[in-house]
């Protein structure tokens, strides 16, 4: 049974827009795909359940939203790619890693990312992307998707990201919550948002139950006459293919790609957002050779 949804809307003053996902079917995908450990799965879980929601804030068909995390920690780094038609894909660099619980008991996904930099890749399909980088504030990536919120759109936004495991490591239940002010939001509409975003003080608490992102925005807007906007189903999707895999060889240069063929060996490529694996053989690679213009 695959509920997993986003939805978006607005307060009836039109002074906060949010958005809201259940992500726990996909993340678990991501999980098998990936064989990510537990602290892997909730950092990917997370970075997924956000990118999808910046997906959601994307306005063309094409257009792709990237978050980019680096961080000095065991982790190293988490990829997550979203467009806006609710598909999302993405990795951890160190799916194996494992950690104690840090203070609260809960998986360290700060310490396991550490100290470095997040940074989110807009790709309107023109010439060059927009790339918006900032420094990790805690590794626990809401706060650090707030910060580049603040920093790099001088949006007040507030984020609330989360993924509950089962004892057997499987994923009980994730998503999340992005909440933006409008800048016309009055004084007392952020006080009224501020005191509802302290009783948020897990997402997957509040998820677990019935697993509908409608449920966290009831919390987070309470008193502020929601309105839901839209729905639309997500999900983990790889567009790689055949195909791809043989431009990626064919970017090598001939050269290289004729040391291949002397090698005699089946060439395979990897992809790593979904683990499948290509393989070519002589001939392959000989039709690759033929429409290789570079050297
Ligand atoms: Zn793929």
């Amino acid at each position: 049974m695959n509920n997993d949804h986003m939805i978006r809307a607005i307060t009836g003053n039109e002074e906060v827009r949010a958005f809201a996902v259940t992500s726990g079917n996909l993340v678990e995908e991501a999980r098998r795909i990936h064989a990510n450990s537990p602290i892997a799965t909730a950092a990917l879980g997370r970075t997924l359940s956000a990118a999808l929601m910046m997906g959601d804030m994307l306005k063309n068909e094409k257009d792709l939203i990237t978050i980019h995390i680096q961080g000095d920690g065991p982790l190293k780094q988490i990829l997550a790619t979203a467009n806006m038609n609710g598909e999302v894909k993405g990795y951890v660099a160190d799916p194996s890693v494992v950690l104690p619980p840090n203070k609260q008991g809960h998986l360290n996904v700060g310490g396991g990312i550490g100290k470095g930099t997040l940074t989110v890749i807009k790709d309107y399909g023109l010439k060059e992307p927009y790339v918006s980088q900032v420094p990790l504030v805690t590794g626990e990536i809401a706060e650090d998707l707030t910060y580049y919120y603040a920093q790099s759109e001088q949006t007040p936004t507030a984020i609330g990201l989360g993924v509950l495991m089962n004892k057997d490591v499987t994923v009980n239940c994730a998503g999340g919550f992005i909440v933006q002010l409008m800048p016309a939001a009055h004084e007392k509409t952020i006080a009224k948002l501020e005191e509802n975003l302290k009783k948020v003080t897990s997402v997957t608490e509040i998820l677990r139950e019935r697993q509908d992102p409608e449920d966290l925005l009831r919390v987070v807007l309470d008193g502020m006459d929601m309105k839901v906007l839209g729905s639309k189903d997500v999900r983990f999707a790889c567009h790689c293919s055949r195909e791809k895999g043989m431009s990626a060889i064919a970017a090598l240069g001939k050269k290289e790609i004729e040391e291949m063929i002397q090698k005699g060996e089946d060439v395979h490529v990897n992809c790593e957002f979904c683990g499948k694996v290509y393989t070519y053989g002589k001939k392959d690679m000989e039709d690759i050779l033929a429409r290789t213009q570079n050297k």
